[in-house]
C-alpha cells in the first residue's frame, strides 16, 4: 500500500477548470436513490437478490433510466443488462467495460454494486450526450447474480460473459423450490443460449469497475479515491481435530485429549499466520463445532473451518504450508489428530498496470487524493480478468461497514469515484 501522492489536493478544492467534461452528479445521485428503491424494506434495508424478481425490477428501472439518455440496453442470455451508445456506438471497435453488478446480499446496503452500476451509466450518458469520439466503444453492463445469496452461484454474470458458467452445475441448482434455468428464463436469460452471453477473445479492450471499498482502510487514511493493485485471493481450510471423548467429572486432567482445548490453539496459530506473521493479509476461523458439545464431556471430535486471503498467489501457499506444519507439530505434542484440508477457492488477480496508471492520472488531474490497495472482497473484475485487462476504483465506505443496511458513502466520494471513472475512460480511449 503506498503513501497518497504528495502534491494532491483535497476534493475541495475541485471543479478545476479545463477538466471537462464531468458527471451529472446530481443526476446520478438521483438514479441511485430510485434504484434503492428497489428491494428496499423499511429499516432492513435492501433485499435484491439475484435471479429474483427484484433484480429484474432493478434491471427494467435501469434501463428506463438509459432510455431517456438515448441509450440502448438488451439483457443477454447470462441475465446481464448490456448498455450501449444508441446510433453513435461504433460496434466495429472493441469495448471498454464498465460495471458491477445490480444484486444484494439479504438484507444488505444502498451501494454495494448499484453504485458502480450507475455511474458506470452516467459516464457512458456523459460520453454519448458529448459524442465522444474514442478508440474502444463504451459499453456499462450491470451483472446478474454476483453475490450468490438466494442461487449459491455467486459471479454467475459475469462467469456468463467470460464463457465461464458450468452449465451442468447452474442445471443442477435450485433455490427455495425455483430451478436455476427457470429463475434465470425469468430475468430475460437462456442457460441453453448462454454461450451467446460470452464476449469473443478480442472483444473486450478492458474492463472498469467502480466500487465501494466495503472496508475501514481510506477512510481512516482520508483518502477518497482507491486504486485496486490486486484483488484478493482465498483459501478455505477444513481442519479437524480427533481427541478422546471421555467423562468430564473422573478423567483427570494429566490423562486427558481434549479436542477442544488444541482446537483453541489451532484458532490462535491460524490467527498469527496475519497478525504476528505476516505470512497472509488475514487469516479467520469462522466456524467451529465441537462433538459431543455437552456440559459434562471432553469434547472427542472439532471440527474448524478457517480461511486465509491474500493478494499475492505466492503468499497464499506459504501460509498453507506454515500452518499445515505448525498444525502437524501441535497434533504430535498434544497426543490428538490433527487433519488439514486445504481447498484454494479464488486466486488473487492483478489489475492491469495500464489501467491502474489511468485511475492513478486522472485523480490526480482531478486533486484527488489517491492511494494502491489490494481488495478484500470479491469482486465481478477478477472474473473479467480471465478474458480482458481489468483496472478498479474504490471510494471510501463509512465505518468500513457494508452488507448491512448502514452501508454509506458521503455524496461528495460517491460523485468523485464517477468522475474518475469518466476521466480514466477518456484516457484509455483516446484515439
Ligand atoms: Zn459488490
Amino acid at each position: 500500500m503506498s503513501i497518497p501522492t504528495e502534491g494532491s489536493v483535497r476534493p475541495s478544492a475541485w471543479p478545476r477548470p479545463g477538466l471537462e467534461p464531468r458527471v451529472d452528479g446530481a443526476r446520478m445521485l438521483r438514479r441511485l436513490a430510485e434504484m434503492s428503491r428497489v428491494g428496499a424494506r423499511p429499516g432492513r434495508g435492501i433485499t435484491r437478490l439475484g435471479l429474483t424478481a427484484e433484480e429484474t425490477a432493478a434491471r427494467a428501472l435501469l434501463a428506463e433510466q438509459c432510455r431517456g439518455d438515448g441509450l440502448v440496453s438488451a439483457t443477454d442470455k447470462a441475465g446481464n443488462l448490456v448498455i450501449r451508445r444508441g446510433r453513435r456506438a461504433r460496434r466495429d471497435r472493441p469495448a471498454l467495460l464498465m460495471g458491477s453488478h445490480i444484486d444484494t446480499v439479504a438484507d444488505g446496503g444502498r451501494l454495494d454494486g448499484a453504485y458502480g452500476v450507475t455511474a458506470a451509466c452516467e459516464v457512458l450518458s456523459m460520453l454519448n450526450q458529448h459524442n465522444v469520439d474514442l478508440a474502444y466503444e463504451p459499453v456499462a453492463v450491470a451483472f446478474t447474480n454476483e453475490e450468490g445469496a438466494l442461487f449459491p452461484y455467486p459471479f454467475f454474470g459475469s462467469l456468463g460473459l467470460a464463457g465461464q458458467v458450468d452449465t451442468e452445475q447452474a442445471r443442477r441448482m435450485s433455490a427455495e423450490g425455483v430451478a436455476l434455468p427457470d429463475a434465470l428464463r425469468a430475468a430475460g436469460g437462456d442457460l441453453d443460449r448462454i454461450d451467446e452471453a460470452a464476449w469473443p477473445a478480442g472483444s473486450v479492450a478492458g474492463y472498469l469497475e467502480l466500487h465501494i471499498e466495503q472496508g475501514p482502510v481510506l477512510e481512516a487514511a482520508d483518502v477518497p479515491i482507491g486504486v485496486v493493485h490486486s484483488i484478493t485471493g482465498r483459501t478455505v481450510l477444513d481442519i479437524t481435530v480427533s481427541g478422546g471423548q471421555n467423562h468430564a467429572g473422573t478423567t483427570p486432567m494429566r490423562m486427558r485429549h481434549d479436542a477442544l482445548t488444541v482446537a483453541a490453539r489451532v484458532v490462535l496459530a491460524v490467527e498469527r499466520l496475519a497478525r504476528v506473521r505476516d505470512l497472509c493479509r488475514v487469516a479467520t476461523v469462522g466456524r467451529i463445532v465441537a462433538e459431543p458439545n455437552v456440559t459434562n464431556v471432553i469434547p472427542g471430535t472439532v471440527r474448524l473451518t478457517a480461511e486465509i486471503r491474500d493478494g499475492r498467489a505466492a503468499r497464499l501457499r506459504a501460509a498453507e504450508q506454515v500452518i499445515s506444519t505448525e498444525l502437524a507439530q501441535l497434533a504430535t505434542a498434544t497426543d490428538t489428530g490433527i487433519t488439514v484440508k486445504i481447498n484454494p477457492v479464488t486466486e488473487p488477480v492483478d489489475t492491469d498496470g495500464t489501467l491502474r496508471r489511468a485511475v492513478t492520472d486522472a485523480a490526480y488531474e482531478l486533486g484527488l487524493r489517491h492511494m494502491e490497495m489490494d481488495s478484500g472482497a470479491g469482486h465481478d473484475a477478477q472474473i473479467v480478468a480471465a478474458i480482458a485487462p481489468v483496472g478498479m476504483i474504490f471510494v471510501p465506505s463509512r465505518d468500513g461497514v457494508s452488507h448491512a443496511p448502514c452501508e454509506h458513502t458521503e455524496d461528495v466520494h460517491l460523485v468523485a469515484g464517477a468522475n474518475t471513472l469518466l476521466r480514466t475512460v477518456l484516457k484509455v480511449a483516446q484515439p
